[in-house]
């Protein structure tokens, strides 16, 4: 089968678009015919070099296809864990030392075939496509524990969603205004503000030519952002700290432009600001996510359809921050 891998990190040539034999079910496990797979920022940390990673490995988390054994149309569920340690037992899978991303730490979707445990794949609604239903799962998993469980997001409460017109922004988009609450995003330019606007934004900022902490002060009645979700870092994190308000959150699960971030500790604690950590989620979140999804209340916005051949292609969009939502790949 043809799948992409990376078998020693580097740039975009280190994506190899290889011919590897067809992969056999484990015990418990079903195949995968893989009809979509999406990309995300994670295959291009694990193309540059992760420490938990195992090389060689077929890169992407997100699948849609049919069942091999069964004919039923299924997405893949990105993530594994042990099933029985103190966080496993308790639903927080996302906690477990055992946690696995498929394209992290096993072999992932961006391949003709994949074989996973049978609760990995999620039956989908006929009415769904199989490149919606690929750009779904790791994004708006993610996004709905983000906003939803980890920062409690209320209708009445204010967010602002930076960068919002990436994969997990625009899921964070959608969730925040299922929930009620008035969201202001971002975006690096006026085409993507206009496409946040249609999307449902309240209020959209091109952060490459406004100031940002001044035009949120002046839209909230100085008050500032309940929550604050910050994947950027470095780039944003300081700005982020004087747009959320007293007492409110900033969730991150991520860090697009460096991890390192200066930080002036006096701002948190003189006002009480919420730093809270946050990645995928557990499978009721899942569920959770993907509901409004198969009943056609939200549609995953997908920017590009590729053939899997051209990988570096969707990295290089991703990389330049040109992608206006999910990046789809077809073997
Ligand atoms: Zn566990």
């Amino acid at each position: 089968m043809k799948a992409v891998r990376v078998s020693s990190p580097g740039g975009l040539d280190a994506l190899q678009f290889v011919d590897l034999p067809d992969p056999k079910p484990a015990a418990g496990e079903l195949t995968l015919e893989v009809k979509a797979a999406s990309v995300n920022h994670l295959d291009l940390w694990v193309r540059k070099g992760l420490p938990v990673a195992k090389y060689p490995i077929i890169l992407g988390a997100d699948a849609a296809g049919v069942v091999l054994e069964t004919g039923r149309r299924a997405l893949l569920s990105p993530t594994l864990s042990c099933g029985t340690c103190e966080f496993c037992s308790s639903g927080e899978k996302p906690l477990c030392v055992k946690y696995t991303i498929l394209g992290e730490h096993r072999d992932g979707s961006q391949a003709a075939r994949i074989c996973v445990p049978a609760e990995n794949l999620i039956p989908i609604p006929d009415t769904l496509s199989f490149e919606e239903a690929a750009a779904a799962p790791l994004v708006y998993l993610t996004a709905w524990r983000m906003l939803i469980t980890r920062g409690r997001l209320a209708p009445s409460e204010d967010i602002l969603v930076w960068s919002a017109g990436a994969g997990v922004g625009v899921a964070c988009l959608h969730l925040a205004k299922l929930s009620g609450a008035r969201v202001i995003a971002t975006a690096s330019s006026d085409e993507k503000c206009a496409r946040l606007r249609d999307l449902g934004a309240d209020f959209v900022l091109n952060h490459a030519r406004e100031d940002v902490v001044k035009r949120i002060r002046e839209l909230t009645s100085k008050r500032g952002v309940d929550v604050v979700v910050d994947y950027i870092g470095k780039d944003t994190w300081a700005r982020s700290v004087q747009c959320v308000r007293r007492g409110g959150r900033i969730v991150t699960c991520g860090a697009t432009s460096g991890y390192d971030p200066t930080e002036d500790l006096r701002q948190i604690f003189f006002r009480q600001i919420e730093i809270i950590g946050c990645t995928m989620g557990n499978n009721k979140e899942l569920q959770d996510a993907l509901r409004p999804i198969f009943e056609g209340r939200i549609h995953p916005v997908i920017d590009q359809v590729l053939p899997l051949k051209d990988v570096a292609e969707a990295h290089k969009r991703l990389e330049q921050r040109l992608a206006f939502g999910k990046i789809i790949l077809k073997p």
